[in-house]
């Protein structure tokens, strides 16, 4: 979400007339694009600004902002306490950056604050500048802000409420993307199935957008991020099931395997009702690959409530997830009413307990693909050799083979789909050759 935000940036300060550069060292304005979400991302962000410090030594004209989260969070506190920097921008004020930066450049020394909130902001019109891109594959930010309310989550407080983004607009950018050569697209949001539009009686949820963005050409992959299980409707996963190019792949985060974490932390709903959408993805979707997120260390969570989690990944068998120590966040529900109780070893302990089943699950998981042949999307060159690709597959499984098939026959290129076999496997990636 944040790379989708600093995109937009990039757009609007291109407009404005100014330049990217590749390195701080290049640059007259260096802007950081932070995340509230953990203390430790807040923490490599304070790092980064103090690191900065040395630069702006050496070059006394560098201007430093911090954009996003963070500066939603913390808003003057946040200069009080960095007294290097010079602007301040929360995620619906992307649009007044141009101003602030000149105001900045106005009146040297006087630090510029932009942290309002939108209920409206979805920056639509927007043709986001595409940074570091492969020309391949992309991201689409189809709506902002969350409203759920998690007890132990800082985003409702940083994104503001939620609001989605006018479809035209999304099949358009998805359209010019595929145009210019572009064959995946990620369509982003904090919470993608309550996507909702309405306007003069044209309403759009988020199947409908799914199926109007898959039905642009067959060749462009479509994919989503995140799902919240309370909102995982079946229609959504018959859309899935009659578009061969919505990838088959649900991130579903879980975050805990305890009814009673899970009502504390406000998720509303069961893990019945979680095992309950979990089955309706396999009788959609049998290929369908599934991830998630979880924490560790929640408010008051028990040994039996960990197990309960332990117990939920073996029966779930997640193909990836990204695991999390909880983290207590100034402002939430948590913060106000919950004790931060459980110690930071024990935490770790828990953590750790979980990253090694998931890590056994994902190699068994991988194991089974030995043999099975995926169309893959090729996407560039393997970091470890020239001679090698990777891709990944609908299942977003990355696979790494060699650009020239062994029985001879072209070249793989990037950006075109190409047959793989899998011959080998790691916990992480899938090794394999290209088939005829
Ligand atoms: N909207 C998505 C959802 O509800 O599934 C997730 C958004 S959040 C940016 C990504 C993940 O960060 C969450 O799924 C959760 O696992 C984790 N997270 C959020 N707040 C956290 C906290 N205070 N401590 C630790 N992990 C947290
Ligand atoms: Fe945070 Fe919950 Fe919203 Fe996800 S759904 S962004 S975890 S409040």
């Amino acid at each position: 979400m944040n790379f989708a935000d600093s995109e937009v940036v990039g757009s609007i300060l291109t407009t404005a007339g100014y330049g990217l550069a590749d390195t701080p060292e290049e640059a007259g304005f260096v802007l950081i694009n932070t995340c509230a979400i953990r203390d430790n991302a807040e923490q490599r962000v304070r790092h980064r600004v103090r690191e900065l410090r040395a630069l702006q030594n050496r070059k006394k004209d560098l201007r430093i902002g911090i954009l996003g989260c963070m500066a939603e969070r913390l808003q003057d506190r946040l200069m009080t306490e960095e007294d290097n920097l010079s602007l301040v921008c929360g995620p619906d004020a992307y649009r007044r950056l141009p101003e602030l930066i000149a105001q900045v450049r106005r009146q040297s020394g006087e630090q510029q604050a932009a942290v309002e909130l939108s209920t409206t902001e979805t920056y639509a019109d927007i043709e986001p500048v595409r940074l570091g891109s492969n020309g391949i594959t992309a991201y689409i930010s189809i709506m902002r802000g969350c409203q759920n309310y998690c007890a132990y989550c800082v985003v409702p407080y940083t994104r503001g409420r939620e609001r989605s983004r006018d479809p035209q607009t999304i099949v358009d950018e998805a359209r010019t993307l595929f145009e210019r050569g572009y064959r995946e697209v990620t369509l982003l949001g904090q919470n993608v199935n309550s996507y909702s539009w309405e306007e003069q009686g044209d309403t759009c949820d988020f199947p409908e957008l799914m199926a109007r963005v898959a039905g642009i050409d067959p060749r462009l992959r479509v994919r989503f991020a995140t799902s919240h299980p309370k909102d995982l409707s079946d229609k959504l996963l018959e859309v899935m099931a009659a578009h061969p190019n919505i990838c088959r792949c649900i991130h579903l985060p879980v975050q805990s395997g305890s009814n009673r974490m899970l009502k504390l932390m406000n998720r509303k709903y069961t893990v019945e009702w979680y095992l309950d959408r979990v089955d309706a993805i396999r009788r959609y979707l049998p290929d369908c690959s599934i991830t998630t997120d979880v924490i560790a260390g929640f408010s008051t969570e028990t040994e039996e409530d960990h197990q309960a989690t332990l117990d939920l990944f073996r029966r779930v068998r997640y193909d990836y997830a990204y695991m999390f120590k909880y983290s207590l966040r100034e402002g939430t529900y948590a913060w106000r009413h919950l004790a931060d109780d459980i110690p930071d070893e024990e935490k770790t302990r828990r953590l750790n307990e979980i990253i090694a089943l998931q890590g056994q699950i994902a190699l068994e998981n991988n194991r089974l693909e030995l043999g099975r042949e995926y169309e893959v999307l090729v996407e560039g060159e393997s970091h470890r050799s020239k001679e090698r690709l990777f891709g990944r597959n609908s299942q977003n499984k990355v696979l790494v083979f060699d650009r020239i098939p062994a029985a001879g026959g072209p070249a793989a290129e990037e950006g075109t789909y190409r047959r793989v076999r899998v011959t080998d496997c790691t916990a992480a990636t899938l090794l394999g050759e290209l088939v005829q």
